[in-house]
């Protein structure tokens, strides 16, 4: 597995740093307030993640980042927090609003499958059914 590899960050504070991440894990970064978390989340990979694949589909603008070099990264997603959508049901996804990106994605990449004979559930071939049953609706497919 590639990790990877920063060298001689030295956005905002950054002071020079070097360090390689492994991918497909998950990582933490940790420390006092101030010392360069976002900094180099944010600023250094995230940025940098924008530049190269907006640059390889043709798009420029992104300066990059002050840094000797970065490799092995991919197209990335970046979350947030949105701190005025404070609700005790909100989920990861509806705190950062990935929920609605996804939920696109998934429409759109989405196979459904028959859960009795698994054959694929076209949209454009089957017609909706709504059951009332005890109070609830059940919607079938036909
Ligand atoms: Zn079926």
């Amino acid at each position: 597995m590639t990790n990877i590899i920063i060298s001689g960050a030295k956005e905002g504070n950054l002071k020079d740093i070097s360090l390689e991440i492994p991918r497909n894990k998950l990582v933490v970064f940790t420390g006092l307030s101030g010392s360069g978390k976002s900094t180099l989340a944010v600023d250094v990979i995230f940025q940098e993640c924008q530049r190269q694949y907006l640059e390889a589909i043709g798009l420029q603008g992104i300066n990059k980042p002050k840094i000797n070099f970065i490799r092995n990264l991919s197209p990335a997603v970046l979350i947030t927090q949105n701190e005025s959508n404070r609700n005790p049901r909100s989920t990861v996804g509806t705190l950062t609003d990935i929920y609605t990106d996804l939920r696109m994605v998934y429409e759109k990449l989405g196979v459904r499958v028959c859960p009795n004979c698994s054959k694929v559930i076209s949209d454009s071939e089957c017609k909706e059914e709504v059951e009332k049953l005890n109070g609830d609706f059940k919607v079938y497919m036909i």
